[in-house]
């Protein structure tokens, strides 16, 4: 079946956006699912002003206030989960397994920043600096940017925009957000579950469009927290620094699993074969690469071939968990996989099993082997189903070849030797490691996800400063007393300025010379 994938996503520059609808399509059997509209500049402008005027009244509900209409907003979601799922399979042509992780991610995420709401957005009151400033109480409180832009990706159309949606509105923020022009679908009809079902203030918004829209997005807002690709990124960066407002990013990923003599190897292997597979590869925290000492390295690869040649393939019946993958989302990323395959193939790699399209814009589930660092599967991001493995020498070589990479996003240590695993972790370059498994350390909401390198700038998550990211900080200094004047004040008097020079000198000098001014006063 040949698919129109232009029709799905004609808008990454912004040229065709004349044609102002976008029409998405089922990637798996290319049936029209939805058709959403690439609004311009101005339609974001006039969205971004009516969310700006309903923000005053947000910030003032408090996080209490907040999260109730959160809470609200998650039972409407449960309460339609198997019709947002369909919706999330039909535009991504995801297994059912795969669509349901997405529930999962927005449950965790609600019911972990609502419920620590009050606690993170408590005002911190702290000791006063020096003998002047005893007379003050100072605090500091957190005020969120009036207007954060959300800017997502395609490859998990409710859990993406939901790992950063759920702690700019706790914090008091509205948020404009922009999903991606190849999967709106779902996401448009979450936001309008929020202010059409559930009555929610109408502090959240979803503007559909191409890259031109995600431009004027960033180019209205007080705040971008954005997730793609390191070349939208990167643009996106020069432009927040032009307009001087912060930006947070989460780009892609070329994560490395290190496989050492001593580990669990039926463990490491499954976890190889999930994590390098899952969402059929197109996870920035995916398994895109594997270096296993040379010991155990034949029986390694053996266990993850087996189990790659029987993952069952295809976008199955909503509610059937019959297939463990699914289609790749476009035709471009599809091409991108086959190219990664044939470049190391043709360098001399070797296919144990996959390796080649298949129906329903799938690419089988791949593993190669004999490859190297010359290979574009071991240096880019593949985000497809394939598992390239590596033989190692040593524990040295392997960290040598996980940090050879322009990307830093997150990676795994496979070992019983806790003190080792300790060891390597503050070798590798990237921002998380997860030890004994794969992904993991990437969804735990108390500890910061974020990539080193071209990964990424900032982080996501990470307890308190999930919610604090998306606020400013502002000082409060208030005096104790009321004097009628201050020493600083004017005018200028001899006396009182000597008394001031010599106070200064008695309390700051460390030895009693210095203090009484027998040394050091010419
Ligand atoms: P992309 O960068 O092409 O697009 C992402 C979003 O940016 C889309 O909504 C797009 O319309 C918008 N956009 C495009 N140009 C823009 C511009 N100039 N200004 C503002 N917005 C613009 O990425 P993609 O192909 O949709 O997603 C795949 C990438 O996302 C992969 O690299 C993957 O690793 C990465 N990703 C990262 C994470 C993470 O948390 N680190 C998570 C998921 C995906």
């Amino acid at each position: 079946m040949t698919l129109d994938h232009a029709a799905i996503a004609g808008q990454p520059d912004g040229s065709d956006l004349d044609n102002r609808r976008i029409t998405v399509r089922c990637p798996a059997d290319g049936q029209v699912v939805g058709e959403v509209e690439a609004l311009g500049a101005d339609e974001v402008a006039v969205v971004c002003d009516q969310l700006r005027a309903a923000q005053p009244a947000w910030e003032a509900l408090g996080p209490r206030g907040r999260s109730a209409h959160l809470l609200r907003w998650l039972d409407w979601l449960l309460d339609n989960e198997r019709r947002l799922l369909t919706l999330v399979q039909r535009e991504t042509g995801k297994s059912w397994a795969d669509a349901s992780l997405e529930m999962s991610v927005a449950v965790d995420v609600i019911n972990y920043f609502t419920s620590n709401a009050e606690t993170f957005l408590q005002d911190r009151n702290v000791k006063p600096a020096g003998p002047a400033n005893a007379v003050r109480r100072l605090r500091v409180q957190a005020r969120p940017y009036p207007l954060v832009g959300l800017i997502t990706p395609w490859n998990g159309p409710l859990a993406g925009p939901m790992m950063d949606v759920v702690g700019a509105l706790v914090a008091g923020a509205a948020v404009v957000s922009k999903p991606s022009e190849v999967t709106p679908l779902t996401w448009r009809e979450v936001v309008r579950g929020w202010r059409e079902e559930i009555g929610a203030p109408p502090v959240l918004a979803a503007v559909t469009g191409g890259g031109a829209t995600g431009q004027a997005v960033v180019d209205t807002v007080d705040m971008v927290m954005f997730t793609g690709s390191v070349r939208t990124g990167r643009a996106i960066a020069v432009r927040c620094a032009q307009r001087l407002i912060p930006c947070s990013l989460e780009l892609g990923g070329k994560d490395a699993m290190i496989v050492l003599a001593d580990a669990d190897l039926e463990r490491a292997a499954k976890a190889a074969v999930w994590g390098a597979m899952t969402n059929s590869g197109q996870a920035c925290i995916s398994v895109e690469r594997v270096y296993v000492e040379s010991p155990v390295y034949d029986r390694f690869v053996e266990l993850v071939t087996d189990q790659v040649a029987a993952l069952r393939q295809g976008t199955d019946a909503p509610g059937s968990y019959t297939t463990d993958i699914g289609a790749m989302v476009t035709g471009a990323q599809l091409d991108i996989v086959a190219d990664h395959v044939a470049d190391a193939v043709a360098n001399g790699a070797r296919v144990l099993t996959g390796g080649q399209r298949a129906e329903g814009n799938c690419f089988q589930p791949t593993v190669l082997v004999d490859v190297d660092h010359s290979m574009r599967c071991m240096r880019e991001e593949t985000f497809g189903p394939t598992l390239p493995i590596m033989r190692v020498a040593d524990e040295d070589e392997a960290i040598a070849l996980a940090n050879d990479s322009e990307y830093g996003l997150s990676s795994s240590l496979w070992t019983s030797d806790r003190a080792r695993a300790d060891r390597l972790s503050r070798r590798i370059e990237a921002g998380s490691v997860s030890v004994n498994n794969a992904l993991v350390a990437t969804f735990q909401l108390p500890i910061p996800m974020g990539g080193w390198k071209s990964s990424g700038m900032g982080a996501r998550f990470g307890g308190a400063h999930g919610v604090l990211k998306y606020c400013r900080q502002q000082s409060v200094v208030e005096e104790k007393f009321s004097l009628k004047s201050e020493p600083l004040w004017y005018p200028v008097v001899p006396a009182k300025s000597r008394f001031m020079s010599r106070a200064v000198r008695f309390l700051g000098a460390h030895d009693w010379r210095r203090k009484l001014g027998l040394r050091g006063r010419d």
